[in-house]
């Protein structure tokens, strides 16, 4: 047996290196050697060990009937799985087993093992630059774009969130870049056919030929880079799972220099999409009003690429301020989306002939609210984004109206189960079951007819699995059995008999049976074939009832948390104004607490240094900014009385040190890693924001640090809003003339502190460290010894200063000779 299980394990080893083989013995899947240790450290499972005279192995099993859950874990973890199956019941030699499912993280279609939101697989080539190609094998989405540096490309990467990603060999053979990319994005590498001709041929398999939009810029890294993809789709589909990709219609190329520029920090600096602290919340939970799993998707495409441009900008602005006022349309779509059964998946799985009877019905469910929807949408008025989604919606009522007319209303799972097609839709298969039917009239009317005609009143018609159908007839009464019952069985005081007529009946019964469940599942087929045919009118209503679904949680959200439609300014002005502007994630959770605070940039402010006690609310002032941009640009109302903004091309962001997990020197690293990105990329049009820059190192070395970075930022015209607690800062305020103090209020009374949130000009007093360590609990002693000598260090500061000043003062220059300068300034090095 671990003959057959390592000659298995080498074939997929061979095919997909780093895939975990669960291998059926019995009532478990078992895993041995190195998998074995990593399937007990990944999933947390006992190990032990199989051994016998000549040899030991360790090995870790799983019941069967928890597959599915230890395989969700596994992809979670970017681990692909085989799952080979034994192929016959035991018997005395060896069993047959075979791989039946392969699974990767980014190429699973089964519902049971995806997560609400996206699925993507990547990869990535070289050619004239960086290309990337993603596919999401559940919806057909399949998109593609060349960048010209490596940052670029690693920060769309981190947008998409891959599940997994294929690397060409110039990449993955690099052992720097191997090392970099890991660095980022770990867990998920898998190996694909990069190959130009492989390439080329999987696009003509799947879509007929090789796009168009690969010509051009990068044409040759586009194309394998997409090839790869789909080549790698396939192999996994067509090699357990029998499909092809039929979900996959079409390929889009993207410019990434079309949407505004989110570094992969930024958006985990401004918890996007995961938060810094388990249990903290993002902007995304924070807009999680969507009600499909289509529209959730949608959302998260809109957060992961804000716009640029200003005309789709005020066309999603305006859909999203129609639906804010009218709250009975917004209520009635939202009540029907909430019935609506993911469209763009079910969508994908008709497309591709994966669809389950089950899965058909909930879309024929689905459609039919595409027409009230519709309607809905018509009492607004004419054009725009909304009147677009309702064209899309386009109804597709002959769709309904067959799966209504072939399908039962409560269809079983499988095909093979039967009893999907409705009475009245095939006359054959009307014919069959009708036949079946008098059959089994006929069996329930025998035990009446035989019990009149051989006069015992006992008799009965019973049925097992031995016998099929049978007459049953008490001791006392079996000498009145007639002549044609042929006895199958006695037992103690009865025995059953059997009939030739009934032996046929049964095995016409079983025919038709038969012949109506094939013939079922060739209807099935053929409908399911039938409904592919109008694929694109279908992914077209998925794509407009997700975008109805974003535009009317937007809406709901303006509406309920009195948001504001913030006024795009135009391409030529600047000065951003934001009035009572809440930060839209800390002011859910602050219950009702959160003080609202304005922001004004402009040339003449465009850099604003925030200074104040920690938890005063620097962090969240400068976060509260970056998200009424970013919210403006997704075309959302803001979380702000009033708000005018300009169209960023960017928002960067670096957050200091101190909220980093690791410490020391790398820490500093990374953050002047970043912090040099920043510098590069900024432009007149970029939002920076900045939180405890240069914290990672001295105070000297971090101030000289984060002051040059400030007059360099101040220099590009960028808006940078800056929070240090260097109040050696504040004295700039004069020096550049585009550099504002401010700070968040706080007052101290009897040792205690009190936040008032608010943000107000000029730079803070003190920092207020010691107060902060006393709130947070620390004790007395500590912290009275603290302000003990912080007082000290102030006056010996203060003292020293005191005395250079006076000698300085005291110098008479016209007298003074180099060697007693010398010798003053060696006297005053040594006292430093
Ligand atoms: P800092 O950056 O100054 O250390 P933070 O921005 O992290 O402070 O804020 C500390 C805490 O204060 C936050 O967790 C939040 O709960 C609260 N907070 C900040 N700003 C406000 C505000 N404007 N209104 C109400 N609570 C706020």
């Amino acid at each position: 047996m671990l003959e057959q299980y390592v000659a298995l394990r080498d074939e997929i080893e061979a095919q997909y290196p780093g895939a975990m083989l669960l291998f059926q013995c019995g009532d478990f899947y078992e895993t041995f050697g190195e998998d074995a240790e990593r399937a007990a450290r990944l999933l947390n499972i006992a190990l032990t060990h199989k051994s016998s005279k000549d040899f030991s192995t360790p090995m870790a099993g799983i019941p069967i009937r928890t597959l599915d859950s230890f395989v969700e874990r596994l992809l979670g973890k970017g681990v692909c799985v085989a799952v080979a199956e034994q192929m016959e019941l035991p018997g005395a030699g060896l069993v047959e087993r075979k791989v039946t499912q392969l699974l990767t993280p980014g190429t699973v279609t089964e519902e049971r093992h995806l997560t609400a939101d996206e699925n993507y697989l990547a990869a990535v080539a070289t050619g004239d630059g960086y290309a990337l190609a993603v596919l999401d094998v559940s919806t057909g989405e399949f998109r593609c774009a060349a960048f010209g540096s490596r940052t670029a490309l690693y920060d769309e990467l981190a947008r998409w969130r891959t599940r997994e990603v294929l690397l060409a060999p110039e990449l993955s053979e690099n052992p720097a870049l191997l090392a970099d990319f890991k660095s980022r994005f770990p867990l998920m590498l898998s190996h694909g056919n990069f190959e130009a001709v492989a390439c080329r041929e999987a696009l003509e398999a799947v879509l007929g030929e090789v796009p168009g939009v690969l010509d051009g810029q990068g044409s040759a890294g586009l194309t394998r880079a997409c090839g790869a993809v789909l080549g790698y789709a396939r192999s996994i589909h067509a090699g357990v799972q029998g499909g092809d990709l039929k979900m996959v219609r079409r390929l889009n190329r993207f410019e990434p220099g079309a949407h505004m520029r989110l570094s992969d920090w930024a958006l985990r600096a401004l918890e996007i999409f995961t938060a810094q602290s388990p249990q903290g919340r993002t902007l995304m939970d924070a807009l999680s009003e969507t009600r499909t799993a289509g529209g959730r998707r949608r959302l998260r495409a809109w957060l992961r690429s804000p716009l640029l441009d200003r005309l789709s900008l005020q066309a999603r602005l305006d859909a999203v301020e129609t639906l804010t006022r009218a709250s009975d349309l917004r209520g009635g779509v939202r009540a029907l989306l909430y019935r609506a059964h993911d469209l763009e998946r079910l969508s994908a799985r008709v497309s591709s002939g994966r669809a389950t009877p089950r899965e058909v019905a909930a879309l024929a469910r689905t459609l039919e609210l595409l027409p009230d929807a519709a309607e809905l949408l018509g009492a607004v008025s004419g054009g725009g984004l909304l009147g677009g989604v309702r064209a899309r919606l386009g109804a597709l009522p002959d769709v309904v109206r067959l799966i209504r007319a072939a399908l039962v209303d409560e269809p079983p799972i499988r095909i093979s189960d039967g009893g999907l097609i409705r009475e009245g839709f095939h006359a054959e298969l009307d014919g069959l079951r009708g036949e079946a039917l008098g059959h089994r009239a006929w069996l329930a009317e025998l035990e009446r007819s035989e019990r009149e005609r051989t006069g015992i009143g006992s008799l009965k018609v019973g049925y097992n699995t031995v016998f099929g159908y049978y007459l049953e007839v008490t001791g006392p009464h079996l000498s009145k059995v007639p002549g044609d019952y042929r006895q199958i069985a006695t037992l103690k005081d009865r025995a059953r008999f059997t009939r030739s007529d009934l032996r046929e009946r049964e095995r016409e019964i079983a025919r038709l049976e038969q012949a109506a469940e094939r013939l079922e599942v060739e209807v099935f087929t053929e409908l399911r074939a039938g409904l592919a045919i109008h694929a694109d009118a279908l992914s077209e209503a998925a794509g407009a009832l997700s975008e109805l679904d974003v535009l009317c949680a937007l809406a709901e959200i303006a509406a309920v948390r009195a948001w504001s439609r913030p006024q795009t300014l135009e391409a030529g002005q600047r000065d951003v104004n934001l009035k009572q502007a809440r930060h839209p994630v800390v002011e859910l959770v602050s219950g009702g607490n959160f003080v609202p605070n304005d922001a004004e940039l402009s040339a003449a402010r465009r850099t604003l240094l925030l200074t104040g006690p920690n938890m005063a609310g620097k962090s969240t002032y400068l976060r509260t900014v970056a998200m009424c941009a970013l919210l403006h640009q997704i075309g959302s109302f803001v979380p702000a009385d009033e708000a005018h903004l300009p169209v960023f091309d960017s928002i960067h962001t670096r957050i200091g040190a101190s909220d980093d997990l690791a410490g020391g020197r790398s820490t500093f690293m990374v953050e002047m890693h970043e912090l040099a990105g920043i510098l590069h990329h900024a432009t007149p049009q970029s939002l920076i924001i900045l939180d405890e820059v240069g914290r990672g190192t001295s105070t000297l070395d971090g101030l000289a640090i984060a002051q040059a970075a400030l007059e360099h930022l101040h220099e590009t015209g960028a808006y940078t809003l800056f929070a240090t607690h260097y109040f050696e800062l504040t004295r700039l305020e004069g020096q550049l003339p585009g550099l504002i103090n401010l700070h968040v209020a706080a007052e101290e009374e009897a040792g205690a502190l009190t936040f008032y949130h608010q943000v107000i000009p000029g730079a803070a007093r003190q920092s207020y460290g010691v107060e902060v360590a006393r709130l947070a609990g620390l004790p007395a002693r500590v912290t009275t010894r603290a302000a003990a000598l912080l007082g000290g260090l102030n006056a010996e500061k203060g003292d020293r200063t005191r005395a250079l000043h006076a000698d300085l003062a005291a110098l008479d220059l016209t007298r003074l000779t180099p060697l007693d300068a010398l010798a003053l300034l060696h006297r005053w090095q040594a006292e430093l």
